[in-house]
């Protein structure tokens, strides 16, 4: 018998995750992972992330989405940190644009609950936006930021307390599988185990090289202002999380100011036309003048009263599919092996059900939500001939 029933390779947002559900469930769970706990070289750190619930993105995400807010509020619970803060999300864009019109067709699908504002309202209500005519914004109530580091840290907590093996700081080199389970071999050992889950981040590229996924990893930036005025406009009272469509498909969106005066005020753009291909080894991990310039003509154009000192910054990288959709399922030569990746910049709000979705896969098989969008196969991957690394 295999001293573990699961080995689950990489700790960071999803893994975390993964390794507390399938404690959870009573399996024995190896966690490796090659830095310390959230750390800040792979995709969850920095803070904070979006979570809403009017998925513009696809509304086959809602129920996913539902049953991932249920799984926070029970981490909460279990750790005892607030990890959840609510103040309610505008998605801003033209009538037509993507993120109004594929909110709302989300929204009335399933029945959530929101409010169409015009650029009157919206000025009225959030008097820090200075939007250009024609904008409207989709207000919905739940929408708020998960704590990133702080959701990292719980979900390892509370699997280690339910006895999950975590190792940080130790790569791991290679991995094969075979019917009669896994094997993985870190810079320390080898360690057995029946079956393997891969939650690689961007890593997912060297990981996952047999698979020939066609992810693609991007630098990102996230951005601290100082409010020329001060913080009160920005407040969580007063301020909700929002994404703008621009008209030149630059999607900047923000958080309100949560950690006080001296924080001040979180932006970054969601999506761009301009990317910047990387590896975790090859992304250039500083702040530049033109990542600052950018993000400040953005600002003038919309919020002008965040047009004031920069704080700080920081790098982080997407992991992007060619649909931007999820990848999860089993491998498709190993039964065994389990891969979940390809989160695409927007799977941080999920990562508490991609836990339970996972650990329900790997233990009966199948997952009693809807995850065919997530499937593995449908780039059309051809088998695989070696285990790698
Ligand atoms: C700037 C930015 C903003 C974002 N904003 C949002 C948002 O607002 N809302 C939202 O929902 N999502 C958002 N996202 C996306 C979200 O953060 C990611 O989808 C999510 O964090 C991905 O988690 P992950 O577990 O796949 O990757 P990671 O957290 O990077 O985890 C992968 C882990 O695997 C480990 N690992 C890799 N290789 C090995 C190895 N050989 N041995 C051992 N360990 C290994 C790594 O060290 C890492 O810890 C954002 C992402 C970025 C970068």
């Amino acid at each position: 018998m295999n001293t573990y029933d699961v080995i689950v390779l990489g700790l960071g947002g999803m893994g975390s995750s993964v390794a507390y559900h399938l404690a959870r469930r009573g399996e024995r769970v190896l966690g490796l992972e090659r830095f310390t706990p959230a750390h800040d070289r792979g995709s969850s750190h920095g803070q904070t992330r979006v979570i809403r619930q009017c998925y513009f993105e696809h509304p086959s995400y809602v129920p996913l989405l539902l049953r991932a807010y249920d799984l926070w509020h029970e981490l909460e619970s279990e750790a005892g940190d607030k990890l959840l803060l609510l103040p309610g999300g505008l998605m801003l864009g033209a009538e037509d644009s993507e993120v109004v019109s594929g909110s709302l067709k989300s929204a009335r699908q399933y029945s959530l609950p929101y409010a169409m504002l015009d650029r009157g309202e919206i000025q009225r209500r959030f008097p820090a936006f200075e939007l250009p005519q024609g904008t409207v914004g989709l207000l919905e109530p739940f929408a708020g930021l998960v704590r990133t580091e702080g959701a990292v840290l719980a979900h390892l907590r509370c699997a280690a307390a339910r006895g999950a093996a975590l190792q940080f700081e130790e790569p791991v080199l290679s991995w094969t599988a075979t019917s009669a389970g896994v094997s993985v071999t870190t810079t320390r050992r080898s360690y057995q185990a029946d079956r393997l889950v891969i939650t690689p981040g961007p890593w997912a590229p060297e990981l996952l090289r047999d698979m020939d996924i066609p992810v693609s990893v991007e630098r990102q930036v996230l951005l601290w202002f100082q409010p020329k005025g001060g913080i009160d406009q920005f407040r969580p009272e007063r301020f909700p999380v929002y994404i703008w469509h621009e008209a030149t498909h630059r999607q900047p969106y923000g958080f309100p100011a949560v950690d006080g005066e001296e924080d001040g005020v979180k932006i970054a753009f969601f999506r761009k036309p301009e990317t910047e291909v990387c590896t975790p080894e090859t992304i250039d991990r500083r702040v530049r003048q033109d990542d600052i310039e950018t993000m400040r003509a953005s600002i003038r154009r919309f919020l002008p009263s965040l047009d004031g000192k920069f704080l700080r910054g920081t790098t982080c990288m997407y992991t992007v599919t060619p649909d931007l959709n999820f990848v999860i399922g089993e491998h498709p030569m190993y039964a065994n092996v389990l891969v979940a990746c390809g989160f695409s910049g927007h799977g941080f709000k999920f990562c508490s059900v991609v836990g339970d979705v996972v650990a329900d896969c790997v233990i009966q098989g199948q997952s009693r939500l809807d995850i065919t969008l997530f499937d593995p196969k449908r780039f059309g991957t051809g088998p695989v001939m070696k285990g790698g690394a």
